[in-house]
């Protein structure tokens, strides 16, 4: 969504790829961005590392509802593919590292992605910030893997990244801000595809403050609501050669420093 200086890429042409801890975040944190990307005619793709609730009830009835809530919210903002990983839910670190990258990198390679979201590394939520921490290694500036990447941004979820401690190497400093005026409704028919993730208000994942935040954060930048995000990276400049076709993860040495 970021435009960058060069502009070689058209919206229409751009590839995104959203990647979420569980199912809902994509749509709390980045749905309006992601459904104008694809009014645009973006190609987006969105990975959802886990299924939700599956450290707790493997197999549930729930689980089943939320993969049906994340395809069904993938279809209101227009994503083309959704893919679901197989972490469990709020025990991101009992899985070696690696088996978070993993996943990422597969998309990486495959996919290609101009345009890269990731959750806020300050996040109150671990999932969330091992989430970053995948991503950024998964894109770090010196895999060929992530030649494609020329813009890699931080979003924010209500209910967590309000939620961090008060201390500065948590805080979620956002310097991009996208209007979601025209989606704003889509983003809220999204959102309802996961009705029962809802809170009521003063909770900050009810419709009241999700909206307030929008609005707030369209006044930061002048438009009238808002999604906004941390610009981890732009690349501006030639791409580099593409990613040879190694099998994934610690093949590449620079993962290991
Ligand atoms: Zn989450």
């Amino acid at each position: 969504m970021y435009q960058s200086h060069r502009g070689d890429v058209a919206p229409k042409e751009q590839r995104v790829l959203c990647i979420a801890a569980h199912p809902d975040d994509e749509v709390l944190g980045v749905g309006g961005t992601l459904a104008r990307h694809a009014a645009e005619g973006a190609e987006v793709l969105v990975l959802i590392m886990s299924e939700g609730e599956a450290a707790k009830a493997p197999h549930s009835r729930r689980n089943a509802a939320r993969r049906d809530n994340a395809a069904a919210a993938a279809r209101v903002l227009g994503v083309h593919r959704l893919v679901m990983g197989e972490l469990a839910d709020q025990a991101f670190d009992a899985h070696p590292f690696i088996e978070l990258i993993h996943p990422i990198e597969a998309l990486l390679r495959e996919f290609r992605p101009h345009i890269v979201y990731t959750h806020h590394g300050g996040d109150a939520n671990t999932d969330h910030q091992l989430v970053f921490k995948a991503t950024y290694a998964a894109c770090r500036p010196l895999s060929t893997l992530s030649a494609s990447v020329e813009q890699l941004l931080c979003y924010e979820v209500p209910s967590s990244t309000e939620q961090a401690p008060a201390l500065p190497h948590y805080a979620f400093l956002p310097n991009v801000y996208v209007d979601v005026s025209a989606v704003w409704a889509t983003k809220l028919a999204a959102l309802r595809c996961y009705a029962a993730e809802l809170g009521t208000w003063p909770h900050t994942r009810s419709i009241e403050y999700i909206d307030a935040l929008a609005v707030k954060r369209g006044g930061e930048a002048g438009l009238r609501r808002a999604e906004a995000f941390t610009l981890i990276r732009a690349r501006v400049g030639p791409s580099p050669p593409a990613a040879p076709d190694a099998p994934p993860g610690s093949a590449d040495p620079t993962l290991r420093s």
